[in-house]
């Protein structure tokens, strides 16, 4: 595989600070056990409070930092919200976009997310994009209906730079297996993914296509992470629940080795 695996973890609502350098400090630790190992790049998404504290721990180390959400805004009033480049700031080089609890919970659609995904790129951020069906959509048949509606949204706001389109990551995460244990078998995850392989082919054409990364996401674990990892299109994985464990999402990153 010519792209390079991902494997993030989405901390969620959780851990005070104490919590975050405990489990930065684990993860840390098993990285460490596994040094000179040919492993993923390993991101994590810590809450904003805990941000600051987790990036001076990983300093000097291959962990990245990456924020939750972000706003569509630059600098102004808009109390509450931050900027990606309040991010930057602080030393993350990702975001999170259109996670389904944003979308369910504070609704978020494709279109906010589309003009978020732009001032990501704007504020010097990678978007990891976040898309998938909810059960009922699965069951009436429609889920690559509403993968194509969902991806056909941020086209029109990609950059025009083809590095940074290249840079571009999306999460498929159907919603009836976020943090429900249940998980998209492999062949549903791989049919999915290779769904938007393709919509990236027509629209990026071939090459910017072959580099954008696909992540999965949804009860991954570390019992599943390798068999789903093996998927041709499946490039990665967005971890939440698992993620706030060191050993599971160390776990998980070990489903990437060769
Ligand atoms: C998520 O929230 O992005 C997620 C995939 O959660 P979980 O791994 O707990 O299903």
């Amino acid at each position: 595989m010519s792209r390079r695996g991902l494997v993030a973890g989405n901390w969620k609502m959780n851990g005070l600070t104490g919590a975050a350098d405990t489990l930065v400090g684990g993860i840390l630790k098993g990285l460490e056990q596994r040094k000179g190992k040919n492993i993923c790049e390993v991101l994590v998404c810590p809450p904003f409070t805990a941000i600051q504290a987790v990036g001076k721990k990983i300093a000097g180390s291959a962990v990245k930092l990456g924020g939750q959400n972000m706003s569509e805004h630059k600098p102004g009033a808009h109390t509450g919200e931050i900027t990606g480049q309040m991010l930057t700031d602080i030393g993350c080089t990702y975001v999170i976009l259109g996670h389904s609890e944003r979308r369910s919970m504070y609704g978020e659609d494709s279109q906010l997310v589309a003009r978020k995904m732009v001032a990501a790129y704007r504020d010097g951020l990678t978007p990891i994009v976040c898309i998938g069906e909810t059960l009922q959509e699965r069951e009436s048949g429609k889920t690559l209906d509403v993968i194509r509606d969902q991806v056909s949204a941020i086209f029109p706001n990609l950059p025009a730079d083809e590095a940074k389109r290249q840079q571009l990551v999306l999460a498929y995460e159907p919603v009836w297996a976020i943090g429900t244990g249940k998980t998209a078998t492999p062949e549903q995850a791989q049919e999915v993914h290779a769904f938007i392989r393709k919509m990236l082919v027509d629209q990026l054409g071939n090459d910017t296509a072959s580099k954008v990364r696909i992540l999965y996401g949804g009860s991954v674990k570390p019992d599943n992470a390798a068999i789903i990892f093996s998927k041709p299109d499946v490039d990665g994985g967005l971890i939440g629940g698992a993620a706030l464990k060191a050993e599971d999402f160390l776990g998980i990153i070990d489903g990437f080795q060769g």
